[in-house]
């Protein structure tokens, strides 16, 4: 059982930017959209939900970009403002309040491993995903998938934002 005392740590490439998770996120996506794959320029990104008063920026400030989506609802972007790497996003759909956490840039990025892979419709003809793996064609229904704890973390947001 992992408690929400882990923590995990990242920043950019140039080691301007340096961020803290104080807890684990509340889900995991591995997206396979097509925008996901421009912006990392492979083939998904893995984005880490968490609130965002649950990550600290040690180092630094981020510059946010706005950058169109597939949805047309855009995404903000932080990004380093030297090196330019982004380290989280905040999508329309959750607001400021959620940030998309990119895997990639923690420094353990092993520990934290997709819940759900979405947009497989547009996934790479040569990944293949475990068996079992969950996995949707576009997206899904947090309520129907997001463990308990998640979505009253999630809900707790929602009450404050009220
Ligand atoms: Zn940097
Ligand atoms: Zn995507």
């Amino acid at each position: 059982m992992t408690s929400n005392t882990d923590t995990f740590e990242g920043g950019c490439t140039c080691g301007e930017v340096r961020y803290r998770m104080t807890s684990k996120p509340m889900f995991v996506h591995c997206c396979h959209c097509r925008s996901c794959q421009r912006e990392t320029g492979a083939s998904f990104a893995l984005n880490a939900m968490i609130e965002a008063d649950r990550v600290e920026l040690l180092r630094s400030e981020v510059e946010v970009v706005n950058t169109p989506t597939d949805s047309g609802k855009g995404q903000k972007i932080s990004r380093c403002p030297t090196c330019r790497i982004a380290v989280w996003s905040n999508y329309a759909g959750s607001g400021d309040a959620v940030r998309f956490v990119r895997v990639g840039t923690l420094d353990e990025p092993g520990r934290i491993p997709p819940d759900i892979h979405i947009f497989t419709r547009s996934k790479q003809p040569w990944i293949v995903l475990p068996t079992g793996m969950p996995a949707v064609p576009v997206y899904y229904k947090p309520k129907e998938t997001w463990p308990g704890e998640s979505q009253a973390r999630f809900a707790a947001l929602r009450s404050k934002a009220t």
